[in-house]
């Protein structure tokens, strides 16, 4: 007996269709593009909020030395930033935390820094 082509183009294709895996790989592909959009997605958000939270960190430093400005206290050494240090022994308040750390003298009486004391200026 002669097979039928019809039957065997049938069997065929029906046979790539139904081969093991073959579903299984395709969800494995959207599984695995959803996971990445996920990701991404996660990033680009986790991204954001750490811009935001450096923009908030940049907002609360300038009002903060907008406010330590109206009260007179500045650094002696960059003149930029609020006073945050205080020196011992001389007891001078003049420096910044970043100032602080990289003088080794009192910029006012010129007194060797032995210790530096973070102090919160009340106004
Ligand atoms: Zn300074
Ligand atoms: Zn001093």
């Amino acid at each position: 007996m002669s097979p039928d082509p019809s039957m065997a183009v049938r069997e065929a294709s029906s046979k790539s269709a139904h081969q093991p895996g073959f579903f299984r790989r395709i969800l494995e592909l959207i599984l695995l593009l959803l996971t990445s959009l996920a990701a991404l997605f996660y990033f680009k958000s986790a991204e954001e909020a750490q811009v935001e939270k450096r923009r908030l960190e940049e907002e609360l430093r300038r009002v903060k030395s907008a406010r330590d400005d109206s009260a007179g206290g500045r650094c002696a050494v960059c003149m930029g930033n609020p006073l945050e240090v205080a020196l011992a022994p001389c007891g001078h308040v003049c420096l910044c935390r970043e100032c602080a750390d990289k003088v080794d003298t009192c910029p006012i009486c010129r007194e060797d820094i032995q210790d530096r004391t973070g102090v919160f200026v009340a106004t």
